[in-house]
């Protein structure tokens, strides 16, 4: 089965089937400072692109062998410079049954009105934007010569409007680059206009193509505190169990109305007490669980 992988367990969208639409060379319009892929000449496209029908083929035979959750349009690169886009959505929608569609895009061609066609069409578009300004777009996403953060924030918008599946958007934060809190604050902004389902808030956690550093993950809770409203998951891997806070009862219930609460969040912020107390506020009802593009969150 060459054009699928997994099933992967990820806490940001469960037991996933990948397609790779070039699984034999990264095909990609960036050339991101913290990418995991090899080093490669930027591209437009997918230089050798499968057809649809070997790829529903094997996503048929995985999906017969394997229980998940989503099926995720992926590449070697950035899937939506897969040209047969539309027609692989459609192929992929009709076969999924009950489980999800998912792409996992870095945004760049959002503003083009057939990717925003094809991509309306699933369950879950996931699509990165590490931050608002093209001094830091340019040294973080190294984009070819044409594309501009400003026209990506653009299509993003204009997407919002016309998507009714789950929205997605991740943050990628490198250490000195665009870890600043005006750059969240900035980025907040924009976030006000797009009202997004959920935002990711992630670091390096992989060897990076460059020579480039993470932050922390305490780093990443209070940039994220410049985010207002939203539903915000901090991906991070580490264990944290030695920096855990305690809070009280009414300063729970108040975070939890200002700003809901991943179940990772849940393990990595609150100390022992405060998570009993946690439990107790989710047993009177006080606190509830809420399903976001298949990831469990705590509101008050
Ligand atoms: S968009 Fe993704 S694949 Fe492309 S360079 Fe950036 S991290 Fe790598």
């Amino acid at each position: 089965m060459k054009y699928i992988f997994g099933p992967v367990s990820s806490r940001r969208f469960g037991m996933s089937l990948g397609i790779d639409l070039s699984p034999n060379e990264k095909c990609c319009n960036f050339d991101c400072i913290y990418c995991e892929l090899q080093k490669a000449p930027k591209t437009d496209k997918i230089v050798h692109p499968p057809k649809v029908l070997d790829i529903i083929e094997d996503v048929k035979r995985g999906l017969n062998k394997y229980d998940v959750d989503v099926v995720t349009i992926t590449a070697n690169g950035e899937p939506t410079l897969y040209p047969n886009l539309d027609e692989l959505v459609n192929a992929v929608n009709e076969i999924k049954g009950e489980k999800k569609s998912l792409i996992l895009s870095n945004a760049s061609t959002i503003m083009e009105k057939n990717i925003q066609n094809a991509l309306k069409k699933l369950d879950i578009v996931k699509l990165s934007l590490d931050c608002v300004h093209s001094k830091i777009f340019q040294k973080i996403d190294r984009p070819i010569d044409k594309i501009r953060v400003e026209e990506i924030i653009k299509g993003i918008k204009e997407f919002s409007k016309i998507f009714h599946g789950e929205l997605v958007i991740e943050v990628l934060v490198v250490k000195n680059i665009n870890d600043k809190n005006e750059d969240f604050v900035a980025l907040n902004e924009v976030f006000k206009q797009i009202n997004p389902t959920r935002i990711d808030i992630s670091t390096i956690d992989r060897p990076p193509a460059y020579n480039v550093e993470p932050v922390e993950y305490e780093r990443l809770f209070e940039l994220s505190k410049a985010i207002k409203n939203q539903h915000i998951f901090i991906a991070s891997r580490k264990n944290l169990a030695n920096k855990r806070e305690s809070y009280s009862r009414e300063e729970l219930l108040q975070t939890f109305i200002k700003r809901p609460f991943s179940e990772d969040d849940i393990k990595n912020i609150l100390d022992d007490a405060s998570r009993k107390i946690f439990f107790m506020l989710v047993r009177e009802g006080l606190v509830k669980e809420k399903i976001i593009a298949n990831t469990r969150f705590y509101t008050a």
